[in-house]
């Protein structure tokens, strides 16, 4: 068999390990159904529940070891498994099985575990799919130790040379078991970023690759392999050149790590004295921590779905209110941009019975649904005039495409705080509406909606793929979506110059903004204002701190004849060049902003 020697996952923990390959299968030992005696059903059950319960001890351990290795917020990833085993009504399933059908407990157990990985991993929460790693690394302990083994297999000897495991599904378990001198890096078929197994080797500091389909069908343990855990790259039996070439980007990789370190806490001005405002974009609660210590003058994109997606009932006013007022407590000084439910396109939660669209991104999605359902619109309205009446929260419309969803959203507003006021309710009497420009009928009647809008702001994920009409979750025309196609350019060039001549601000707060090419093309445009994911403001901060902006305004000049997405970012990169060193720059592009992303070793 002709196998590759370079195999390609993504990168969810940086840095470079080398070391021999060792595969070890989550999947579990093989079960074979028994069937148990009726006067042995007692005893079976037992044995279910004592094994449980040294499950649970050896979780605690894992969660003790977790916590002094790696601190005590990574330790909490075990309480979600050490949960599941106190689930009563999940064991009392189990146990229902034993009995009812005389089977034995690991049959019944791996039988219960595969129901809840099926709903798990097709459940329309992200955050539950994600988490399906978390409930494999339960169920391999449990079936072991049901079936006389050690809680897990022993893993690989301490030899002379580190270990690099490959695996099919890594679990947080499996993370944190081995010392970091042993165990150089990890590289599983499934599993993303946010996995909790790849939260923890970050913090560990231990280079991950996920995602690598098929990767243990190409690899023969005790190959040598070299790790490159920030591109997402695995090479078999490397040479001494390619070693040393990945260490040359390794040693570039620090660099830049050290550069961004001396970045935070510098003002956001470029070397010609140009202030840019840097605000953080929040999915979670937990992310304002990072966007405040990463120095974001507030938040310019707080999105509400999670609030509301993958629960079975919808959150209550006073539940939202707490919500906005925890992120505005952390950045006090500054405005705290609330995006309205963008629900619709694939998340849609379970309070809502929709029918299937057969268009459903070009359908019936945020602005539209929360117009048709004004009991949801209110609800979060007043919730946002709460939070108002003591810190700057203000309110976002996604995917505008009409004046009239602006104008009716702030006759709601108004509405809202009459009744208010009516209830004797602390709140604000207005607040600041701004419009997501995400098409390209927003951005092409700005100076329409300028006459009711307060500030606008460019989704530039959306606005990518619906001018180049780009599916922008569709794998196979990942090349084809790049926000640096030249119409692209246009419309926002077109965009920040139509909200100047209105006198209105205008953000970017796509993932563009975050891409260290585009940032430059942005401020060369006028754009003032950048909201980026609390991780990535070091990097753009960075950028603008050596960015002159008549250099980035006599970059985006020679724009005008570009005629493809590889003219744009190779002007870019030419111009850029004169400021920072690219070898720095290019390591914090985002491959999918740009088509002519290839990688060679
Ligand atoms: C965008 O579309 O660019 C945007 C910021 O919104 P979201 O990614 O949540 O659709
Ligand atoms: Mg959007």
């Amino acid at each position: 068999m002709n196998r590759s020697r370079v195999l390609k996952g993504i990168g969810v923990s940086p840095g470079l390990a080398v070391g021999t390959a060792y595969t070890i299968s989550a999947e579990g030992p093989d079960v074979t159904d028994r069937v148990i005696a009726p006067e042995c059903l007692d005893d079976e059950v037992q044995r279910l529940h004592n094994t449980i319960a040294e499950v649970r001890t050896h979780l605690e351990e894992l969660r003790e070891r977790t916590r002094e290795r790696a601190g005590a917020e990574e330790a909490k990833i075990f309480d979600a498994q050490i949960l599941m085993l106190e689930d009563q009504e999940f064991l009392g399933e189990v146990e229902g099985l034993i009995r009812g059908h005389q089977l034995n407990a690991e049959s019944a157990f791996e039988f219960k575990m595969l129901e809840m990985r099926d709903l798990w991993s097709h459940s329309t929460s992200g955050t539950l799919r994600q988490r399906v790693a978390d409930l494999s690394g339960v169920q391999v302990r449990v079936l072991h130790r049901l079936l006389g083994d050690a809680v897990m297999p022993a893993g690989p000897e301490r030899g002379t040379t580190p270990v690099i495991v490959f695996t099919n599904e890594l679990t947080p378990g499996l993370t944190v078991q081995f010392e970091k001198d042993h165990v150089a890096g990890f590289v599983s078929e499934q599993g993303t970023r946010t996995a909790h197994a790849a939260i923890l080797a970050r913090s560990l500091g231990i280079p991950c690759i996920m995602g690598l389909v098929g990767g243990l069908d190409e690899i023969d343990a005790g190959t040598n392999v070299v790790v490159d855990g920030t591109r997402g790259v695995v090479i078999l039996d490397p040479t001494d050149e390619e070693i040393e070439e990945l260490r040359d980007r390794e040693r570039t990789r620090l660099a830049l790590e050290h550069e961004l370190e001396e970045a935070v806490g510098q003002p956001a001005v470029t070397r010609d004295g140009q202030a840019m405002t840097l605000r953080g974009n929040i999915d979670l609660v937990e992310d304002v921590e990072t966007a405040a210590e990463h120095g974001a003058e507030g938040v310019g994109l707080l999105r509400t779905e999670l609030l509301i997606v993958g629960r079975t009932e919808l959150p209550s006013e006073d539940e939202q209110l707490r919500f906005f007022e925890r992120i505005a407590g952390r950045l006090p000084d500054f405005p705290i941009v609330v995006r309205t439910y963008d629900l619709g396109g694939d998340k849609f939660p379970a309070p809502f019975k929709v029918a299937p669209e057969n268009n459903p991104f070009l359908g019936w999605r945020a602005i539209r649904v929360c117009l048709d359902h004004p009991e949801l619109f209110r609800s979060q309205i007043r919730a946002v005039l709460r939070a108002r009446a003591s810190a700057d929260v203000q309110l976002m419309l996604p995917l505008v495409t009409q004046v009239e969803e602006v104008t009716r959203t702030r006759s709601l507003v108004q509405e809202c705080a009459a009744d208010l006021r009516r209830e004797g309710v602390e709140a604000a009497d207005d607040v600041p509406i701004g419009a997501m420009i995400e098409t390209p009928a927003a951005a092409m009647m700005i100076d329409l909606l300028a006459d009711h809008c307060d500030f606008l702001s460019v989704g530039t994920n959306d606005l990518t793929q619906y001018s180049l009409v780009v599916d922008r979750g569709n794998a196979q025309l990942a090349k084809r979506f790049t926000s640096f196609h030249p119409a692209v350019v246009r419309l926002l060039a077109r965009i920040v110059t139509d909200a100047k001549r209105m006198g209105l601000d205008v953000t970017v707060c796509g993932e563009m903004a975050a891409e260290p090419l585009a940032a430059f093309m942005l401020m060369g445009l006028g754009y003032r204002i950048l909201s980026v994911s609390p991780g990535r403001l070091p990097l753009v901060r960075w950028i603008v701190r050596q960015i002159d902006t008549q250099a980035a305004e006599a970059a985006v000049d020679g724009l005008a004849d570009a005629q493809t997405a590889l003219d744009v970012t190779q002007h870019l990169r030419e111009r850029v060049a004169e400021h920072i060193d690219l070898d720095l720059l290019e390591l914090g592009r985002l491959p999918v902003m740009d088509s002519e992303a290839t990688f060679n070793v």
